[in-house]
C-alpha cells in the first residue's frame, strides 16, 4: 500500500481567556495514535509573529506530521474534523475563529516562504488562501476564515533547517479549570537547579516567580522548555504536582530562537509590526516617562532616527537602558508598534547589544587659582567668580572631564517574566540548532 505524508494544520482554537489550541492537538494525538499510521515528528508548536493586533493569547498554531496510507487520508481528515467540531462544540469562545489546514505530500517552497513571513511580518487572510489554493491544501474554518493564516503557516513551518527547541506541555481535568494550580515550588526550584542549562524560563530569581505555570483559566497545568525532548521530560518528571494531569505531550518549536526578527539596515525599511533588528548611535538620551517605560531613540547611517521604549514589567532591563548616552553604538531587537498621535513609529525592546561606547564627557566650572575653591558662573558671558574670595575672571573657562563609564558592551535581556515565546535567552545562544533530531523517543505523548 502506498503511504504519503498528511500534514494537519490548527489555529485559533483558543480565546484570548483560554490556550487550547495545543490542547485540542493533544487530543488528536491520543485519538489519531488509535489509528494505523505513524508520527513523523512530534507535533510543532509554531509561535507567530507577535506583534500583531488581533492575535490570540500566545499566539501560536499547531501542526501534526503523519505518515499514512493514501487510501485512508479522507477517512482521517474527517476523523481530525469530528475530534476539532467536538472540541469547539465544548469549549470555543464566540472571538475564536478556529481552522483546520491538510495538506499531503512535500511542504511546498511558496508555503515556506508564506509561514517565515507569518512569523516575522503582517499577513492578509487573502494572501493564504491563493497559498492554500497553490498548493492544493484543504483549509476547513468553523466561525470565522482568520484561523486559516496560522493553520496554513504551522504546517510550512517543518523545522528542518532552523534552530528549535521543545515544550512538554501537561494539561488539568476540566473540573480544575480556574482553579489555583497544585505545584509544589520547591520542587521547581530543584528542577531548575538539575537542569537549568538544558531548559530555560522556569523561574524568576529576581522576584522570586516561577514561570512554568500561566495563570489563566485554560487547560495549561504547565510547561517546561528546553533544548530536547528527553531533557523535558526528566524535568517533568522532577515536578510534584498535587493535582490531577489529564494528559502530557512534547512539542517541537520555533520558542525561543528569534524567528521572529530580521535584520534591518535602515529605520526606512521597518513597518509597524515588524520585529526588527536594527544598528545605529543612541541619538536622544534615554527618559523615564510615566508608567515607568524608559525611552530613548537611534540613528541609523542614513540620520533617520527612531525611538525605542523598555516598558515597566522589564525591571531591571531598564537600568542598562537607562546609562545609555548620544553616541553609543548599539543594536536594538524588538516589535514595532505603529505611530499614534503622542508617539512615532516605536521598537519595544525585547533585546539590546552594545557595541560601543562613547566617551562621557562632562563640563564643570574651574577651580578659582587663587584658593582653589569651586567657582560660579558670573553671569552669562561674565565669566566666573569664587564665592570663597571674590576672584574674577572673564578668561577662564569651564573644564572638561571625562566620565567613567559603568556600562560594558555586551547583548543584554529583559528578566525572565519577561520574555515572550520566540525571544531566544542568552543561555540559548551557541545552543542553536540546523538539522532535526533523529528519532522521535519512544513516549512523547501519555492519554
Ligand atoms: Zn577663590
Amino acid at each position: 500500500m502506498k503511504k504519503t505524508v498528511l500534514h494537519i494544520g490548527l489555529d485559533d482554537i483558543d480565546s484570548p481567556e483560554g490556550g487550547c489550541t495545543t490542547h485540542l492537538a493533544s487530543i488528536l494525538v491520543e485519538e489519531l495514535s488509535k489509528e494505523a499510521l505513524e508520527f513523523i515528528d512530534y507535533p510543532n508548536l509554531i509561535r507567530l509573529n507577535p506583534n500583531i493586533p488581533w492575535k490570540t493569547r500566545g499566539n501560536g498554531a499547531v501542526a501534526l506530521r503523519i505518515l499514512v496510507n493514501e487510501n485512508s487520508v479522507d477517512r482521517v481528515i474527517n476523523k481530525v474534523l469530528h475530534v476539532v467540531e467536538k472540541y469547539i462544540g465544548e469549549f470555543s469562545k464566540e472571538k475564536s475563529q478556529p481552522s483546520a489546514v491538510f495538506l499531503t505530500g512535500n511542504i511546498p517552497s511558496k508555503l515556506r516562504w508564506f509561514s517565515r513571513k507569518t512569523v516575522k511580518d503582517i499577513v492578509p487572510i487573502n494572501l493564504a488562501f491563493k497559498v492554500v489554493d497553490k498548493v492544493k491544501a484543504k483549509a476547513i474554518s468553523f466561525n470565522g476564515k482568520r484561523g486559516v493564516i496560522g493553520a496554513l503557516a504551522a504546517i510550512g513551518e517543518p523545522l528542518d533547517n532552523t534552530d528549535y527547541t521543545f515544550e512538554l506541555i501537561a494539561y488539568r481535568v476540566e473540573e480544575n479549570y480556574g482553579k489555583p494550580r497544585l505545584i509544589v515550588k520547591e520542587s521547581v526550584l530543584k528542577m531548575d537547579k538539575l537542569f537549568g542549562t538544558q531548559t530555560f524560563l522556569n523561574v524568576d530569581y529576581e522576584i522570586g516567580k516561577v514561570l512554568i505555570t500561566p495563570h489563566g483559566p485554560d487547560p495549561v497545568l504547565l510547561g517546561i522548555r528546553g533544548e530536547n525532548a528527553e531533557i523535558v521530560l526528566e524535568a517533568f518528571k522532577k515536578i510534584k504536582v498535587l493535582e490531577p494531569i489529564e494528559r502530557w505531550v512534547i512539542f517541537r518549536t520555533n520558542q525561543a530562537t528569534d524567528m521572529h526578527l530580521a535584520e534591518v539596515k535602515y529605520v526606512k525599511e521597518i513597518k509597524p509590526y515588524m520585529s526588527v533588528i536594527l544598528k545605529g548611535y543612541v541619538y536622544e538620551k534615554p527618559k523615564t516617562i510615566r508608567g515607568g517605560h524608559v525611552v530613548f531613540s537611534i540613528s541609523d547611517s542614513l540620520g533617520d532616527t527612531i525611538s525605542c521604549i523598555a516598558y515597566e514589567p522589564t525591571g531591571s532591563f531598564r537600568n542598562i537602558v537607562k546609562q545609555l548616552i548620544p553616541g553609543d553604538l548599539v543594536k536594538v531587537y524588538g516589535g514595532t508598534r505603529p505611530p499614534s498621535p503622542t508617539h512615532g513609529l516605536t521598537i519595544n525592546l525585547e533585546k539590546l547589544e552594545i557595541l560601543r561606547l562613547a566617551e562621557h564627557i562632562a563640563y564643570r566650572n574651574p577651580k578659582c587659582p587663587k584658593c582653589g575653591k569651586t567657582m560660579k558662573s558670573a553671569g552669562k558671558n561674565k565669566g566666573f567668580k569664587c564665592p570663597n574670595c571674590g576672584f574674577k575672571s572673564k578668561t577662564i573657562s569651564k573644564i572638561c572631564i571625562k566620565i567613567p563609564r559603568k556600562l560594558r558592551p555586551g547583548l543584554y535581556t529583559p528578566p525572565p517574566r519577561a520574555f515572550r515565546h520566540l525571544m531566544k535567552p542568552l543561555q540559548r545562544y551557541g545552543k542553536e540548532k540546523k538539522t532535526p533530531p533523529k528519532n522521535i523517543i519512544p513516549k512523547w505523548h501519555h492519554p
